[in-house]
């Protein structure tokens, strides 16, 4: 039964798209880049539990950059320090994707994983008046990806 579940799971993976099974922006658990790293801060990020913290430059659609949580490890939250500083010591790469990418060809990405486990998914809006742009819509990780192929929820630890 099971097997049966992974393997129609596996053939959904080409009908959907990463926007089916994104973590919406507006739900992402994400950091302003003018944060600084006090205990505060530090207590809300531990608390939130999630590894990869997406970092945004004046609204939320401009994500920069990425904080992983062992970025912190050498951080001292009496410190206070910005932010920023450490942004710009590990300068983590940010791995953008269309929404209408299917899971296969995410999951294939995803595996050779030189660009990481997650991905921001983006769209181009062209309904307004003005030119059209790129506009952040949310986040992929591979955790998403599996638990589609599944067709089940991983419960996190
Ligand atoms: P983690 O290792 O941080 O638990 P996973 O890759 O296991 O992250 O993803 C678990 C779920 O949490 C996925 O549905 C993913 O879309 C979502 N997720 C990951 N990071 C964030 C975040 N910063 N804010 C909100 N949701 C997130």
């Amino acid at each position: 039964k099971d097997e049966v579940n992974i393997i129609s799971g596996a053939l959904e993976l080409r009908k959907k798209t990463v926007s089916d099974v994104m973590t919406k922006l507006e739900d992402a658990f994400m950091l302003p880049i003018t944060s600084v790293l006090d205990f505060e801060t530090m207590s809300e990020i531990i608390k939130s539990g999630y590894s990869r913290i997406p970092v945004y430059e004046g609204s939320r659609g401009n994500i920069v950059t990425v904080l992983f949580i062992k970025d912190l490890a050498f951080v001292d939250p009496d410190d206070n320090t910005p932010l920023k500083t450490l942004c710009q010591y590990y300068q983590n790469p940010c791995n953008f994707v269309f929404d209408d990418v299917t899971l296969d060809v995410m999951f294939k990405q995803f595996k050779e994983g030189h660009k990481g486990h997650m991905a921001f998914v983006h769209r181009i809006n062209n309904e307004g008046e003005g030119d059209p742009f790129y506009e952040t819509i949310g986040l992929v990780t591979l955790e998403d990806v599996i638990e589609e192929m599944i067709q089940a929820e991983i419960v996190d630890e």
